[in-house]
């Protein structure tokens, strides 16, 4: 009931949640009390948190914040969703993001931008949460809700969570089923949990991981408890620092506090190794290939005929392209024709084949740097919380946001965000650390020992 209170004072004005369900959710608390007395409570019994709305939950609108998806009731449940409510979670409802997990701002949702719960000192402009899981993030670190699942394509899950001052993990490709996830790029789409501690983000990670025989990309490996990795001893652990993260024109603070974490780390008894991954420079142009390629075929079955706002044409062509025109926004257009041209014939190989070529590379790169070391340190994005509506006019200056985050997507390989400290302007950091896929143990020692 404190959540809901603080869900309707504060979300008018954050935009952080697109449904509430607090009905439901206070029904589940009751039955979260009543397991405990029987003494069958579970891992996360009565723990309030909220939904990205991109995963489908039985009963409850699910919109991926898009027109085109605005009336969707699915009729069935996520293998994520329905493992949190499977060991207790409660759900306050659903959250904002942008259109179909498309950016890293939260401008692009079809129900209005989040507002980061973050000011400037002495200045009153609304900021992003960041994005594209920006009201899973604004949501947690306004204390809306304990914690939040996210999913992460390029960056969703560790951006915003660094823009809100929270921490985020992207587990290993594989870790987490997609099945009910709404498809956004499925070879890089990734669901995790956002919480206020890196343990948080530890315990709900155990209950959403685990195979799923209704997911082929899903991995058949035992879950650990996550948690137990919170507070082990870093002694011997070798910790790289990617040469190449060091792009050019990133403030000094952030530089200074990526110095600030390498010396923590060393203090608490890591060797820190210089390495370099020379194909980051091409993760970003790669990514902005294939991330579109899979998004305008994941779309197409968005025709208005079988899910959502259907405008009616004099034929069938119409109907899609009316149907299209009017339940897309401009940033899911645009994708969808980048995606569209890089797959024709005659670009294919220009485009689509040579990323996938290159994306074999970075992740050559990050396995020869895990032979060296057990894990990578670098800033989680190149500035701060920008202000709404800052960088709209410029697709390409959005996407640069996301230079430290899509490698480890194009590698499948897992990171973390963890809140490192605050900017002259008092606004939260987040610094990245990146490990050998379903290494996330290692994450959480790390991540746990940093914030
Ligand atoms: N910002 C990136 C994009 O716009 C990543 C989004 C995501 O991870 N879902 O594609």
């Amino acid at each position: 009931q404190a959540h809901l209170d603080a869900i309707e004072a504060l979300n008018p004005r954050l935009n952080a949640f697109i449904t509430v369900t607090g009905e439901q959710a206070l029904e589940s608390a009751r039955a979260a009390d009543a397991a405990r007395g029987r003494g069958a409570a579970g891992l996360l019994a009565g723990a309030p948190i909220a939904i990205k709305d991109l995963f489908c939950t039985e009963g409850v609108r699910t919109t991926a914040a898009s027109r085109i998806l605005g009336d969707f009731v699915p009729p069935y449940e996520s293998t994520v969703t329905s493992q949190l409510k499977r060991d207790g979670a409660v759900f306050l409802g659903k959250t904002n993001l942008d259109e179909f997990a498309m950016g890293s701002s939260n401008m692009t949702s079809a129900f209005g931008a989040v507002e980061n719960p973050w000011k400037r000192h002495g200045d009153d402009t609304a900021l992003v949460p960041g994005g594209s899981s920006g009201g899973s993030a604004s949501a947690v670190a306004a204390r809306l809700a304990l914690a939040a699942t996210g999913t992460d394509t390029g960056g969703s899950i560790r951006q915003p969570a660094a823009f809100c001052g929270i921490a985020g993990i992207k587990p290993t490709y594989g870790r987490c089923s997609r099945w009910g996830v709404v498809a956004f790029a499925s070879s890089l789409d990734q669901a995790g949990p956002m919480a206020r501690t890196v343990e948080d983000c530890a315990i709900l990670l155990r209950s959403m991981a685990g195979f799923d025989p209704k997911d082929s990309t899903s991995v058949d490996r035992a879950v650990p408890d996550y948690a137990k990795a919170c507070g082990r001893s870093l002694k011997g652990m070798r910790i790289g620092i990617p040469a190449e993260y060091h792009s050019a024109g990133m403030p000094a603070e952030i530089e200074a506090m990526w110095q600030q974490g390498t010396d923590w780390l060393r203090d608490a008894g890591c060797e820190i190794v210089n390495v370099s991954l020379p194909h980051t420079k091409y993760g970003l142009a790669t990514y902005y290939i294939v991330a579109p390629a899979e998004c305008s075929s994941n779309l197409a079955r968005y025709d208005g005929v079988r899910f959502g706002e259907r405008v009616e044409g004099s034929n069938l062509g119409e109907l899609y392209e009316l149907s299209r025109a009017a339940g897309f926004g401009a940033e899911v257009k645009r994708r969808i024709m980048i995606g569209t041209y890089v797959l024709s014939s005659g670009y294919y190989d220009a485009y689509y084949l040579r990323a996938q070529k290159v994306r074999s590379l970075i992740l050559r790169d990050f396995t020869e740097a895990f032979g060296k070391v057990d894990a990578l340190l670098t800033p989680t994005a190149p500035s701060a919380a920008f202000a709404q509506g800052e960088k709209m006019d410029d697709p390409v200056t959005m996407y640069l946001n996301d230079i430290f985050t899509v490698p480890a997507s194009m590698a499948g390989i897992p990171g973390i965000s963890v809140p490192a400290g605050l900017d002259s302007n008092g606004l939260p950091l987040g610094l990245q650390l990146l490990g050998r896929p379903f290494d996330e143990e290692g994450l959480f020692a790390l991540g746990w020992a940093l914030e």
